[in-house]
């Protein structure tokens, strides 16, 4: 498809490789990130101008920055299993409106959460993931009639806390 210049809409339209300098964070954290886009150039008017690829080339420089999956990995991921979105977060428990996010380019995910990701890449840590999902829901909510006194003595029973030491008297 022929690209039109976006100002006079002339079909001069030229398109080349531009390595692209960016300021990225603030204060301390704040570092120069490159990448290299497309750079779209009217033959016509001289208009220059770039497209959504490089909004999403950009994006990914930020996420190799801070070593986190880039939008494009993450799919990549969800799809080799054959997931929808939907499915990928019963799977992994992540939140479906997150995973779009992700995957989007809107959300840069956080670094549990990239580290979860990182895991599911591999087959058999997803089914590991999906054999302790199928457990939890075949879990009966009480395996048998619980007496009154097995309650009351349930409610009593704590997690070890600090232990308090009585000072004599
Ligand atoms: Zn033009």
């Amino acid at each position: 498809m022929m690209q039109r210049c976006e100002m006079c809409e002339a079909s001069a339209v030229t398109v080349r490789q531009h390595e692209e300098k960016f300021v990225y964070g603030s204060g301390e954290d704040q570092v120069l990130l490159s990448a290299v886009v497309p750079v779209y150039e009217c033959g016509e008017c001289g208009e220059m101008y770039t497209g959504h690829e490089a909004e999403e080339l950009r994006h990914e420089a930020v996420c190799r920055h801070l070593g986190r999956l880039t939008p494009r990995e993450i799919r990549t991921i969800r799809e080799s299993y054959r997931l929808t979105q939907e499915k990928f977060a019963d799977v992994s428990g992540f939140g479906v409106a997150s995973i779009k996010r992700w995957e989007l380019g809107n959300q840069i995910q956080g670094e549990s959460a990239n580290n979860l990701l990182l895991l599911l890449r591999m087959p058999s840590n997803l089914l590991l993931v999906q054999e302790a999902n199928k457990k939890q829901a075949f879990q009966p909510r009480f395996r048998t009639k619980i007496s009154e006194i097995a309650l009351q003595q349930s409610i009593e029973f704590k997690l070890r806390l600090p232990v308090v030491v009585e000072k004599a008297a």
